[in-house]
């Protein structure tokens, strides 16, 4: 029998937050977030999902976003039609015959990178995302630079067209409207200035701003059921988990009341116990910060991670559970044969980390399995 560890990945799942990003913003187009082997989903199979090439799904997504060339041209190669955006732009000039030739959108948000699309010859004009830095202070224009770059491709109707105006909020998913205001009230002005139709918000802001949706949105990690809000709100508890980590109990171990388990004998006993062994580990992504008390789903009932995740295993305290079995099914996130669901973004807390780092950290060895 195979090693007992698997990502089941919802389509229709992935397709119904897709719709919910969709609906909320209804005079917006969502364009995907599929960076990062869709957060750790499977480019490919969540590309086709949403784009509709597979015959029995209906197309949904207008446009979907990856993070560099290799990642739009895997899915070039696997038949994706849909317009495709390369969120950080091209990393030197030699990609623009890349981009063309893939009928790629290509963001700019440096000098450098508007300098080259000036000085390529495009048989049509590419189609320009300009990113302007209003406050995360990481990739984009300075404002006050914004409206001499655009000009300048503004100019270029030979080599450029649909020239939009695109930049990424550092807060939207906080409760402390403040900053996310600041930078929203900036680029109204930019846009409005510029006479720009717009591309800003991400999943955040797509559920809980609507003041920030623009002629386009950029829904990420949403659309595989995490809920980025740091308070969940009615829209975002429509969400439906997309990756379910799924394994079982290979081992079961009865310890006396003192005794320790795992790596340091960091967890012990405070009573006669029943530790369980599950086919997950670091090995396989599973974040080895989880820390004593973090959940997971036996048979579907909540129980806690005892001791320190090892690369191949983890330990879970199964003492109240004595219908746990070898065989019995582990749900590290996700939902349940019964039905129970235990989100990413729980487990996530107990690792001090997100829910973007455990989804994306899904190592290959986990085969994923689609529905
Ligand atoms: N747009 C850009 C430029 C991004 O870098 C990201 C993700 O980091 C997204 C959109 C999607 O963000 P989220 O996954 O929070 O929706």
């Amino acid at each position: 029998m195979a090693r007992p560890l698997i990502a089941d990945i919802d389509l229709d799942a992935l397709r119904h937050n897709y719709c919910l990003a969709r609906d909320l913003a209804p005079h917006s187009r969502a364009i995907a977030v599929l960076k990062a082997d869709a957060y750790g989903h499977g480019l490919v199979p969540c590309a086709r999902a949403l784009a509709g090439v597979a015959p029995a799904l209906a197309g949904v997504a207008p446009a979907l976003a990856v993070a560099c060339i290799e990642e739009a041209e895997t899915l070039r190669a696997a038949g994706i039609e849909t317009p495709i955006m390369l969120l950080e732009g091209f990393f030197e000039p030699a990609e623009l015959e890349r981009i063309e030739a893939l009928e790629l959108w290509t963001a700019v948000h440096t000098a450098w990178q508007v300098d080259a699309l000036l000085a390529y010859r495009p048989a049509r004009p590419l189609t320009v995302w300009v990113k302007v830095d209003s406050g995360m202070h990481r990739l984009g224009f300075p404002p006050a630079q914004l409206a001499a770059q655009w000009a300048r491709l503004a100019a270029a109707g030979d080599r450029v067209r649909d020239l939009h105006l695109m930049s990424h909020f550092a807060t939207a998913d906080s409760l402390d409207p403040g900053y996310f205001q600041c930078q929203l009230g900036m680029l109204n002005a930019l846009a409005s200035e510029l006479g720009a139709p717009t591309c800003l918000a991400n999943s955040p802001a797509t559920l809980a701003w609507p003041e920030a949706h623009g002629a386009w949105n950029r829904p990420g990690v949403m659309l595989y059921g995490s809920d980025p809000l740091e308070s969940a709100n009615e829209a975002s508890r429509g969400l439906a988990p997309v990756m379910t980590l799924r394994s079982e109990i290979i081992a079961l171990r009865d310890l006396e009341a003192g005794e320790p388990v795992g790596y340091g004998g960091r967890w012990r006993a405070s009573r006669p116990s029943r530790i369980a062994v599950v086919a997950c580990g670091y090995g396989d992504g599973y974040d080895r910060h989880a820390e004593d008390g973090t959940p997971v789903l036996v048979d579907g009932q909540r129980c806690r991670i005892a001791g320190k995740v090892s690369m191949d295993m983890l330990t879970v305290d199964v003492t109240d559970i004595p219908e746990a079995r070898i065989g019995s099914e582990v749900v590290l996130w996700g939902q349940a044969s019964n039905g129970a669901l235990l989100s990413v973004d729980e487990v996530a807390r107990h690792c001090t980390t997100i829910s973007y780092t455990l989804l994306t950290g899904v190592l290959p060895r986990v085969p994923r399995r689609y529905h």
